[in-house]
């Protein structure tokens, strides 16, 4: 019963998992840029916040924020280095392919979630060395420690839409796949 192909025969929207537009502006404004130092700095349109990071990976950018003092990258970002505790952080847009380095088999899955399981998902280390957690497109059988993956972005599906709250539903979905 399990969808481990992905040719969801269900889908009733066009979304593909090609439709990641990289040629994006990739310039960030300014006053985005580096850490809010202030509740009236934080807008929800900053990548600091949850809504302005999965605005930007809708677009296809992946943004971590990259702290200026130990080199730590946080993603999603955070106005604050959960390793040293500075503020002193720029967002930097991530590459997309990593390797595994840590996997393991899902069998029970959110509820809303039933008709996919089993599936992987995998703590994956970018190239830039952030880390990264998400599903993997192929069976835990064929996903090993070290394999190369690249990111997809893609609209979410009816079950996942299914499991957001509200201000999530738009929200897009990331995969990694073997590069
Ligand atoms: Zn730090």
């Amino acid at each position: 019963m399990s969808d481990n192909t992905n040719t969801n025969t269900n889908a009733t929207d066009a979304d593909t998992d090609a439709a990641v537009d990289i040629d994006v502006d990739v310039d960030t404004p300014d006053k985005y840029a580096t850490a809010p130092r202030s509740p009236e700095e934080l807008t929800s349109d900053s990548p600091f916040t949850l809504p302005g990071f999965f605005a930007a990976l809708d677009e296809g950018r992946l943004l971590a924020a990259a702290c200026e003092d130990c080199g730590t990258r946080l993603v999603p970002p955070r106005p604050a280095c959960y390793d040293c505790g500075s503020r002193n952080l720029k967002i930097e847009r991530q590459p997309e392919t990593g390797t595994v380095i840590s996997y393991t088999e899902v069998r029970t899955p959110p509820p809303a979630l039933a008709d996919r399981a089993p599936y992987t998902i995998a703590i994956v280390e970018l190239d830039s060395g952030a880390r990264l957690t998400g599903r993997v497109t192929v069976p835990y059988a064929d996903t090993e420690i070290d394999m190369p993956v690249s990111l997809s972005i893609r609209a979410p599906e009816e079950d996942e839409r299914a499991m957001a709250l509200e201000h999530e539903l738009e929200w897009p979905i990331h995969e990694f796949e073997p590069a």
